[in-house]
């Protein structure tokens, strides 16, 4: 049985761009500020392609939850290798409070109506960080789940992951249907090229509401406030153990 995915892509705060805290700390500013792909995303969108070109995967739809810009998101899966998209419309005041246990209700349901066996999700999105939708996703469809993947092998409905755990690698033996998050090392994403960004255009996107299918994603928690980081003292450098101990001396900690 070869696999259909549905491969989930979050659209998030450039990596590269410096979080500002809005003045009311209820959130961080997001206005005219870069977004990006979810970096793990596109690993998986990765992941699925190289499925696909062995011939072991039909068909990956690409999925993205939050407001219209996230069309340009699902674009860009669509031209590194997606077939189709799906844009679960999400406004912008809501996609704010839009907590994992919501997004995993959403992705659940399009899991069950586009009739998929694989769901491929980043390890965690690299603004809220939460690292929660793969596993509640998995626990809503009561389907086996690897996550933290550093390599998947696929073999009929037997899926083989290498698991990236705190002791070191875990290989986990799974049958679909699956749910799998992409780990940092498990490949390098293609960029997609300008002729493939052109056909992506072509490529179909269905738009859905939450309603559409049934779920209501209010929050379940409030968010009280948002602050930056304490600011570290700048550090200096000593040129010897006896400067250290006497500086650690003038400071109290010896
Ligand atoms: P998180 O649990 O928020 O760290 O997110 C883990 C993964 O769930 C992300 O890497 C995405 O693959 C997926 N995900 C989370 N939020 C969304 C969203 N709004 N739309 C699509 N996928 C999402």
């Amino acid at each position: 049985m070869a696999a259909r995915v549905l491969v989930a892509c979050k659209r998030v705060i450039d990596y590269a761009v410096k979080i500002r805290v809005k003045p009311d700390k209820s959130g961080v500013v997001t206005d005219g500020v870069k977004h990006s792909m979810n970096p793990f995303d596109e690993i998986a969108v990765e992941e699925a392609i190289r499925l696909k070109e062995k011939k072991l995967c039909d068909e990956i739809i690409a999925v993205s939850c939050g407001p219209e810009k996230c069309q340009e998101t699902l674009r860009t899966a669509l031209a590194m290798g997606a077939d189709r998209a799906i844009h679960v419309n999400i406004k912008q005041d809501e996609y704010e409070k839009l907590q994992p246990l919501a997004v995993a209700k959403l992705l659940a349901k399009v899991a069950e109506k586009e009739k998929v066996n694989m769901l491929f999700v980043g390890k965690q999105a690299i603004d809220d960080d939460s690292n929660q939708t793969g596993q509640m996703t998995a626990a809503l469809l009561n389907w086996a789940q690897g996550m933290f993947a550093s390599e998947v092998k696929l073999s009929g409905d037997d899926v083989e992951v290498v698991r990236e755990v705190d002791g070191g690698l875990e290989t986990v033996s799974l049958k679909m249907p699956v749910v799998l998050s992409a780990d940092l090392r498990l490949n390098e994403p293609r960029y997609a090229t300008l002729p493939n960004i052109m056909k992506a255009k072509k490529k179909p996107m269905a738009k859905l509401a939450p309603d559409d299918l049934g779920v209501d994603i209010k929050p379940h928690f409030e968010v009280l406030s948002v602050e930056e980081p304490a600011s570290r003292e700048a550090g200096s450098k000593v040129e010897s153990v006896d400067e250290l101990v006497t500086k650690l001396k003038e400071k109290g900690v010896l």
